[in-house]
């Protein structure tokens, strides 16, 4: 009889439209909510994420949790957040490893257009080619010049296969025609604490990263892969400046929800994220780091899932001309 009155009681409010999905409360979000940085805490995507969080969580009244899950280059996290519940309660926030990913993995534990919802873009963050303060090269032709003539213990690091840092390395060894010596990291925070102790060479990373130590003197930098010079690093040169416009990129970040995750969660998401794209903190916070928010009339579901498929079938025949993958 409890069993019968339950049900009965569910098509009473599900006929009212009371509840458009099941286990959905309109008061949403009722408790924290995870965002999943797929990389290691201390880096590019893990600042711009713990920044995104404080504005955005402001907003939602409650507060958003980051974990980070690094590893396999950003591919483990994006698997983790595809498999959490579809509830409003687990985010991802990813950059453009989750479209070059969906080519440089011929396996991977989600299918990448299939197994999330889109709540929108966040920020498009230039790199900077830098390398351990000692390394005896003073300008982007002698780091190249020094490269192909060490190829064989040049150590360059990266955040692993799928990575921006493994993105841009790889076009750089393309665009020299020389592959160097890769060493992966969970993510390129830890990759930098080895930059600046010498461990390795020499790294291609987002600004979010690298601007406090080149500003400091601790690492050097060689160039830019933004179209312009950077405002803050005037002096700096950019890829295409160096004869190399290839490496031109810029790492654009969004934020996901598992499949399934119920529209109002997804709209609410989407909301809080263009009040942060209008936070002047962050726009300051993000100034100092050598980016931009995204404008606000991309934090939206389309704008990201244009981006991304758009992104896919940029560097689906660029991956495929450099014979990169990974299983
Ligand atoms: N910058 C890293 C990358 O190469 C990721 C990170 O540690 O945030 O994608």
């Amino acid at each position: 009889m409890k069993i019968l009155n339950t049900m009965l009681g569910a098509t009473v409010f599900a006929a009212a439209g009371v509840i458009s999905s099941p286990a959905f409360a309109q008061d949403y979000p009722t408790r924290s909510i995870t965002m999943v940085v797929p990389f290691a805490a201390g880096g590019p995507t893990d600042t711009v994420a713990r920044l995104v969080a404080e504005s955005m969580s402001k907003d939602l009244g409650q507060q958003i949790i980051v974990e980070n899950v690094g590893g396999a280059g950003g591919t483990l996290g994006a698997g983790r957040v595809a498999n959490a519940d579809a509830d409003g309660y687990t985010v991802l926030l990813h950059h453009i490893g989750m479209a070059t990913s969906a080519t440089l993995y011929r396996k991977l534990p989600y299918d990448t257009l299939n197994a999330f919802e889109y709540v929108g873009l966040v920020t498009d963050v230039p790199m900077t080619v830098v390398a351990r303060k000692d390394l005896d090269v003073k300008d982007f032709k002698g780091l190249v010049e020094y490269a192909k003539a060490n190829s064989d213990k040049v150590t360059v690091a990266n955040a692993g296969i799928g990575a921006a840092s493994h993105l841009c390395g790889m076009l750089f060894m393309s665009a020299i025609q020389t592959p160097l010596v890769t060493v992966p990291y969970k993510g390129t925070g830890p990759a930098m604490t080895d930059l600046l102790g010498g461990q390795v060479d020499i790294m291609c990373d987002q600004t979010t990263n690298t601007t406090k130590q080149i500003q400091g003197g601790t690492i050097k930098a060689y160039a830019v892969t933004s179209p312009e010079r950077l405002a803050i690093f005037k002096d700096i040169p950019t890829v295409a400046e160096e004869g190399m416009p290839a490496m031109q990129v810029g790492i654009w970040h969004g934020i996901y929800t598992p499949k399934g995750t119920p529209k109002e969660a997804n709209e609410r998401l989407s909301k809080a994220l263009q009040v942060t794209l209008k936070d002047p903190t962050i726009a300051s916070r993000f100034a100092e780091l050598g980016t931009l928010p995204s404008p606000e009339k991309d934090g939206t579901p389309e704008a990201l899932k244009a981006k991304l498929e758009s992104e896919i079938a940029r560097w689906e025949p660029v991956i495929k001309a450099a014979g990169q993958y990974a299983d």
